[in-house]
């Protein structure tokens, strides 16, 4: 792209992070915060007026814009590109002051000269790849909102890049973007049906090259432990203890299979919150597996553990409840392979190596994909997610918003 493009790129970038979007958990409304509307307004505006057709905002504030096809010919897909525009609850991202720094030299990078907030090579080697590139940082203050605004920055320019440029032949695209995916709601509303596309990707990884598909499948779990309280002076044969119970109930888990001992395709159980007393303790817990079966033979393993403590106590001290949360998006793509093997010769065709990898944790096209419509994750470029050292580099969204502009002229290569 030439330099026009990659003002344009960061123009949109920039603009985009300096306005407040961060969502809440806990709400029940959709956008869980007033500022989301701020940005979804702002795009739909700016959809329009860069040429997008039928753009619309709905209720909840999901936009939409579609940029027909340039081809005569039928039976081309509709393809579509998802993004987020709220910013993770984790750290605040409120009054933004993004910093550049043209042609990185490599070093550690000062971002806050008065509050002494130094981005470190020593604890982010991999910054040292982004040399000579430039380097979008924020003031150390905030985090930068880079996900997903990255990944809206590139779709907005990507279709506009192809408004231009009418020679490059693309099939119908479908343009969304999402409130609230941070507090785990950006697909809950997701109108698939309208969006009316038959496929998408969501712009929301991280490292250029990064292209994913399967991810966890996930169960929340509450144990709740009922004990019998009796005076501890008087308690011998008599007293049950919930603590001890639950203690007892935690080390019969498999030792080795929590988050901090697995890695890739491994699953666990991680034990999130512990409450109570003697008289009754609640056990938080939740269970991850990419397997199908796996995933199932971990929440049997549970229910069996619980019947066989049961047992041992002559009655039912130990109560169960399971709530799966989200599954493996694989299952709804094994089938659509050319969906992922498009995206993979679009990076390949523009000198960016894929690199495949489970999600270890759940995303938007999750959920999408299993309300019908497949949608695996691509990069959007940035790092350090939801802190203070959040960076993206404009070279890595150039990267991205050329994958877009590539699946767009691939998708159109096949004869009918
Ligand atoms: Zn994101």
């Amino acid at each position: 792209m030439d330099s026009v493009w990659k003002d344009k790129l960061l123009d949109r970038f920039l603009k985009y992070v300096k306005t407040y979007t961060e969502s809440e958990p806990g709400v029940d409304e959709i956008p869980s915060t007033p500022q989301q509307w701020d940005l979804a307004k702002y795009l739909k505006k700016e959809l329009e007026d860069i040429g997008l057709e039928d753009v619309s905002i709905d209720d909840h504030a999901y936009v939409m814009g579609y940029l027909p096809s340039n081809q005569e010919r039928n039976k081309l897909p509709t393809i579509g590109f998802i993004a987020h525009f709220d910013t993770s609850p984790d750290f605040t991202g409120k009054d933004v002051k993004p910093k550049i720094w043209k042609d990185y030299a490599g070093g550690d990078v000062l971002l806050n000269e008065d509050k002494n907030i130094v981005l470190k090579t020593s604890e982010f080697p991999e910054i040292k790849d982004m040399f000579g590139q430039t380097l979008i940082t924020t003031d150390g203050t905030t985090l930068l909102g880079a996900d997903d605004k990255a990944g809206i920055a590139e779709i907005v320019t990507a279709v506009e890049y192809l408004i231009n440029n009418p020679d490059i032949p693309r099939p119908r695209i479908a343009v969304g973007f999402t409130p609230d995916e941070e507090v785990g709601k950006g697909a809950h509303l997701f109108d698939v049906e309208k969006f009316g596309a038959d496929w998408a990707y969501t712009m929301d990884g991280s490292s250029v090259g990064e292209l994913e598909y399967e991810n966890f499948n996930a169960a929340g779990v509450k144990l709740t432990f009922q004990g019998k309280m009796v005076h501890p002076g008087y308690a011998k044969n008599k007293m049950i203890n919930a603590l001890h119970m639950a203690r007892e109930f935690a080390a019969a888990l498999p030792a080795d299979e929590v988050p901090e001992k697995t890695e890739g395709r491994q699953g666990f159980y991680h034990q999130t919150a512990i409450h109570g007393g003697p008289d009754m303790v609640t056990l938080e817990m939740i269970v991850r597996d990419h397997d199908d079966e796996l995933f199932e033979k971990r929440k049997n393993f549970l229910r069996q553990l619980v019947q066989r403590f049961n047992q041992s106590y002559g009655e039912e001290r130990i109560k169960l409840e399971i709530k799966d949360q989200y599954y493996n998006m694989y299952k709804m793509i094994k089938d659509k392979m050319h969906i992922v093997d498009l995206a993979k010769k679009a990076m390949e065709n523009i000198d960016v190596e894929p690199n495949i990898k489970p999600i270890r944790g759940g995303t938007d096209g999750a959920q999408l994909s299993y309300k019908g419509l497949p949608c695996p994750n691509i990069f959007a470029g940035g790092q350090n997610f939801h802190s203070r050292y959040e960076y993206v580099t404009l070279e890595s969204m150039e990267k991205a918003t050329e994958v877009i502009i590539e699946i767009a002229r691939l998708s159109t290569d096949k004869p009918d």
